[in-house]
């Protein structure tokens, strides 16, 4: 049932403490700092609002309006969602699995998937009427929210850590927002949003667990891959994660669709992080039940690189989703996962950012060792593109030949081919 008016979303939960909280500009639960959940008016939504049969595809992620927390009227969209599940036949093959998905985040409007959870949370923040929207990003999130509020006619502050990649800040400047750069880390920066946000009046929509409208906008990727893998599932999702809200989205999105009756079982969630700075696959390993920060975060994987300093309880609550799960928490070093993101390009044509190879290198990783089967149906999500930061470096480009035109010349070079 498509409701034109209003939002089914009834009230947040929070996810450590069950503090129930009324909905309206919230960030964390103020008994525990524990992450909020959105919790909906499940009687009222039926199969057609996970299928998204009601809408287009012009509406893109909006088909699934009844299971987002913002009133239709307010929808701030530039078309997000609706990516392709694109089966990776020759990346299956060179890691031994005959059934290997990349959930195409790439082409999403500003390149990554964060355009999901931002165009859930300025929505919501248009319709709670706010004209400053803040961010603390490494580079993506405020790409998207620059775009996004653009399109609104909100004005956006960003802070970001000092170095994040040129051709990201070109692409949060671009439409207009105005970026902090602040010497020190993501962390560092989520901290000064917050505070910024409660003495200004700004709206936060980081879109970590701190907004806990824009987790809401993850979830649809699991939709996406169900409908389009027939409603079966996968067995396996592998997700880069910094702090974790898109593996949790998609972990929310997947238990909705079950208790609906739409998908049988659940997938096994897997944390992709990488090594120098993985504090939820710390905890993995270390059998622990909480997941504390990480010192000194130290990678060239700069969309994951968040240390959790300050809200560690996010990593648990990726950590419980992942265990939940029966799924994995994997670290990958930066080598190994510069390498995997250029074999997915060199295999499969997509080209992404180096984040995405963490999910490359453990989906590789558990393959070989058995926890992953060859038959086992594999779903990579990769989530950001390799024009925001390449996996090459520059350098690479110097030692290219260059010729005066003429067949001689180019024959000269005795390419090996
Ligand atoms: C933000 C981001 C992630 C991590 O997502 P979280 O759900 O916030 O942990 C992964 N990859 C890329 C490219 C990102 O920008
Ligand atoms: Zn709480």
């Amino acid at each position: 049932m498509i409701t034109e008016g209003h939002t089914l979303a009834i009230s947040a939960t929070c996810s450590m403490c069950g503090k129930r909280v009324s909905l309206g500009r919230i960030y964390r639960c103020d008994v525990c700092e524990g992450p909020l959940d959105i919790d909906y008016d499940y009687a009222k939504i039926g199969h057609a609002s996970f299928e998204g049969t009601s809408g287009t595809r012009a509406d893109g992620m909006w088909v699934y309006r009844d299971l987002l927390p913002a009133s239709p009227g307010y929808m701030v969209t530039l078309g997000e969602g609706q990516t392709p599940l694109l089966k990776a036949e020759r990346l299956g093959r060179s890691v031994g699995l005959r059934s290997l998905w990349v959930k195409d985040e790439t082409r999403q409007p500003t390149g990554s998937f964060k355009d999901r959870p931002i165009s859930v949370a300025v929505s919501q923040a248009r319709e709670m009427g706010t004209d400053i929207v803040v961010t603390a990003s490494t580079g993506n999130a405020a790409a998207s929210m620059a775009a996004y509020a653009a399109k609104a006619a909100i004005r956006a502050v960003v802070l970001v850590p000092a170095d994040t990649p040129v051709t990201k800040l070109l692409q949060i400047a671009s439409p207009g927002a105005r970026i902090v750069r602040v010497d020190g880390s993501f962390s560092d920066c989520s901290e000064l949003a917050q505070a910024a946000a409660s003495e200004f009046g700004w709206c936060n929509v980081t879109s970590t667990f701190e907004n806990p409208y824009s987790v809401e906008g993850d979830k649809t990727v699991a939709y996406e891959i169900a409908a389009a893998l027939g409603w079966r599932g996968p067995s396996w999702i592998i997700v880069p994660v910094g702090s974790g809200p898109l593996l949790v989205g998609i972990g929310k999105g997947f238990a909705e669709m079950q208790r609906a009756g739409l998908v049988d079982h659940l997938p096994k969630l897997v944390a992709a992080q990488a090594a120098g700075c993985a504090p939820i696959a710390r905890a993995f390993v270390r059998n622990a039940e909480t997941v504390e920060p990480w010192e000194s975060p130290h990678t060239v994987a700069m969309g994951i690189r968040d240390p959790l300093v300050g809200y560690s309880v996010d990593g648990t609550y990726t950590l419980r989703a992942v265990r939940r799960s029966g799924g994995q928490a994997v670290a990958v070093a930066d080598e190994v996962l510069l390498h995997s993101a250029r074999l997915l390009t060199e295999t499969e044509g997509l080209y992404v950012e180096p984040s995405v190879g963490v999910a490359v290198a453990a989906v590789s990783a558990l393959a070989d060792g058995g926890t992953i089967d060859a038959d086992d149906t594999v779903v990579i999500v990769s989530t950001g593109h390799g024009l925001k930061q390449s996996p090459m470096s520059v350098d690479e480009m110097q030692g290219l030949p260059k010729i005066r035109p003429g067949l001689e010349s180019l024959d000269a070079l005795r390419l090996v081919l």
